[in-house]
């Protein structure tokens, strides 16, 4: 029998980090505001805002944590509405409720890209926020979005946690709204176990974000501008709020930072061979009449570790056998909206209050598979999971034909 590629198995972390973990653990030295300069979180952030290509950066303790403190950042009042899609990871609605604000929620289409229509329609009801979730890095037509917000005076926060490494028109995704977060959970480009980051160019908002994060007294003074320069519109924005909120205590430790820097040098590489791998599975897929992996935007490239496919033209039955015909070669295919508790189904999340129906976000998460794709399978394992795929669909066609 074909041995099944383990899909849940992490790339090592690089040797690099080894020296610098060594180094902390000899000076105890883990608190990222304890060093005059120079801490690794500090470097971090540096060198994340110059990938990215933005001023400022601000590492934190998750991607939710950077989600929830940029709403904070951006002085929504308490039960201010943020428009969010209705597929994304319920970490983002909860970020919208941790926030004291209201999640309210827009219709996806089976492209897995927020529905313009809908979106421009619900624009219209008293938003004062937006979370585009470019959910498994998906992104959706951020042309349209931004030029319907900018047009309202609303602010967009990037929800990027899956899109490290993403472009829109050559643009880095979580550059092109007021911030964007980041994960370095596991399962993301950049893996530390936990962690976030958030990148904006505004310095009013970071440094609120920077004092909320939990950078009490005068600990602000260790946030510099681009490259660690001094930055006096920043340290103007810093000595303006004072004092004048609340600490959240989100910060990252330093020994989450000396795991993720050196992963940022392998970054390009995982992009790049996340992306032929995805496009090989995808094509073999598309050559198939039930299965369709729907394309990217054009201005979209993207940066993918998973692949999410929708069955085309099977009864709920068939989708049942494909699903438990898949399992049993091997490889898990998680059908989005039919396994249980999933925290992707916007149904589940009846932490929100009255959860609305949306027929067209359902409809697609009721068909839309979602297999992982490490960057670092090699062709004969993505031959295996194809073979599985492939396989399955053929053995559940062919009982119902008997
Ligand atoms: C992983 C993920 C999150 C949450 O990130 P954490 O760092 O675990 O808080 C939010 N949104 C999306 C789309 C994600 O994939």
């Amino acid at each position: 029998m074909q041995q099944i590629p383990n899909v849940h198995e992490a790339e090592p972390i690089p040797e690099a980090a080894r020296a610098e973990i060594d180094a902390l653990l000899q000076s105890g030295d883990l608190f990222r505001y304890t060093a005059p300069e120079n801490a690794p979180v500090t470097l971090l952030e540096q060198e994340f805002a110059k990938l990215l290509g933005t001023k400022y950066a601000l590492a934190v303790s998750s991607c939710s944590a950077a989600l929830f403190l940029s709403l904070k950042a951006l002085g929504l009042p308490r039960d201010a509405r943020v428009l969010i899609p209705g597929f994304t990871f319920a970490a983002v609605p909860s970020a919208v409720v941790h926030a004291d604000c209201i999640p309210v929620l827009c219709e996806v289409g089976e492209n897995y890209r927020i529905d313009m229509a809908d979106f421009e329609a619900k624009l219209a009801q008293g938003i004062q926020a937006v979370i585009i979730s470019h959910m498994r890095g998906h992104t959706s037509d951020m042309d349209a979005i931004l030029s319907l917000c900018e047009a309202r005076d609303i602010p967009v926060v990037e929800d990027a946690a899956h899109s490290l490494g993403t472009t829109w028109h050559g643009r880095n995704i979580g550059t092109i709204g007021q911030v964007g977060c980041f994960s370095f959970q596991s399962y993301k480009m950049i893996n530390a176990g936990e962690g976030g980051i958030l990148v904006t160019d505004d310095a009013d908002l970071v440094a609120r974000a920077v004092i909320m994060s939990g950078a009490y007294e005068h600990n602000w003074k260790k946030h510099k501008g681009p490259e660690g320069q001094n930055d006096p519109e920043l340290a103007e924005a810093f000595a303006k709020w004072q004092n004048q909120l609340p600490l959240y205590n989100l910060r990252m430790s330093n020994l989450s930072a000396v795991v993720i820097r050196p992963q940022i040098p392998e970054l390009a590489r995982r992009v790049t061979d996340g992306l032929a791998n995805h496009d090989y599975v995808a094509a073999q897929l598309n050559a198939h009449p039930h299965f369709h992996v729907p394309a990217p935007l054009a201005p979209e490239r993207r940066a993918p570790d998973s692949i999410q496919f929708n069955l085309v033209d099977l009864s709920d039955a068939q989708i049942q056998a494909f699903s438990n015909a898949s399992a049993a070669r091997g490889v898990k295919v998680q059908i989005f909206g039919r396994s249980t508790d999933n925290a992707r189904a916007f149904w589940n999340w009846q932490f929100i209050g009255e959860v609305p129906e949306l027929p067209q976000t359902r409809a697609m998460l009721m068909n839309a598979c979602d297999v992982r794709l490490p960057v670092l399978l090699t062709r004969d394992e993505l031959d295996v999971i194809l073979s599985v795929l492939t396989g399955a669909m053929s053995y559940t066609l062919a009982k119902e034909a008997a």
